[in-house]
């Protein structure tokens, strides 16, 4: 019975998406409009404060309906990976700006209409998880106390 309940407390917190756009591609991404979008790896960073899991799921899932930016983007990519991060702590825009530290910023104001970051949406040329210091990031958050 515990053993559930701590799943379920702990089925919430942040996600990576790394996803994989095989070619240079202009995209309508909901009323943000048509935008170029350079070939390489898009990491965006998100949130669930519940379902963490089926919300990473449904992003893997390429049929769906449009509800977030992302979706778009996601239409249009080939290969998603989904890296969970779960807290109970509002960490994403946390996880937002150490992943800008690191990456090109992705279009202005994607996945970020409800926080003042000025995207959740990053590029890198390559897989970044060939890169140690994205790989450190993610042990970094992923390894805090779920608290
Ligand atoms: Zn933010």
């Amino acid at each position: 019975m515990s053993t559930h309940r701590q799943h379920e407390v702990a089925d919430r917190g942040c996600y990576l998406l790394l996803l994989d756009l095989l070619r240079d591609r202009r995209i309508q991404i909901g009323r943000l409009g048509r935008i170029a979008f350079k070939k390489g790896t898009y990491v965006y960073v998100g949130s669930a404060e519940r379902g963490l899991s089926a919300r990473v799921a449904r992003h893997v899932r390429r049929r769906k309906r449009f509800h977030w930016h992302i979706d778009y983007l996601r239409a249009a990519c080939g290969r998603v990976v989904g890296l969970p991060i779960r807290s109970s702590r509002r960490q994403e825009c946390e996880v937002a700006r150490a992943v800008a530290a690191l990456l090109e910023p992705g279009p202005r104001g994607f996945g970020s209409s409800d926080c003042r970051c000025p995207t959740h949406l990053f590029w890198s040329p390559d897989d970044p998880l060939a890169l140690p210091a994205f790989r450190t990031l993610l042990e970094r958050f992923r390894m805090r106390p779920p608290g």
